[in-house]
């Protein structure tokens, strides 16, 4: 598999870096957002290094969007979630800030305070770990 030495998530996808993983198959990994914009914050990558929306291959497009889908699901099934942002930023202007393709799966619960974009602020640990055991199948 191509991988950008420098890149965070290569990094993550490689072992090489801690992650709380909550779903991989053969083309995509999926882990807890370490800011995490609501509880059970998500995000899915391809084990592909490609940069943005406009690099990724549709192959693993799809794959990543199935994967956003079962988190979805879990989401909803196991953290009692009302609704769900799917959120890709690709480019500066977009608010990108790792280059390496991500679909942001956000829970939305009723009344929650979430405005975008949001102001990134580290997550607590172990609520984090809370939930993405929920998350995880
Ligand atoms: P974006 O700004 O759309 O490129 O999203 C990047 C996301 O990656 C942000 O929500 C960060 O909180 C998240 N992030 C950065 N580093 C890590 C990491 N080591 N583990 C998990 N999430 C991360
Ligand atoms: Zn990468």
């Amino acid at each position: 598999m191509p991988a950008d030495p420098d890149c965070l998530f290569c990094k993550i996808v490689a072992g090489e870096l801690p992650a709380t993983i909550v779903d991989s198959d053969d083309r995509t990994v999926a882990f807890m957002d370490i800011n995490p914009a609501t509880r059970g914050h998500a995000l899915v990558v391809p084990r592909e290094h490609a940069a943005d929306l406009l690099a990724i291959s549709e192959d693993d497009l799809g794959a990543c969007a199935r994967a956003a889908q079962r988190l979805a699901r879990r989401a909803k099934d196991r953290l009692g979630a009302d609704g769900i942002n799917l959120l890709n930023s690709s480019g500066v202007a977009a608010w990108q800030t790792v280059f390496h393709f991500h679909i942001h799966v956000v829970p939305r619960y009723d009344g929650d305070p979430l405005e975008l974009p949001w102001t990134p602020a580290p997550g607590d640990e172990a609520e984090i770990a809370a939930a993405a055991q929920e998350l995880t199948a």
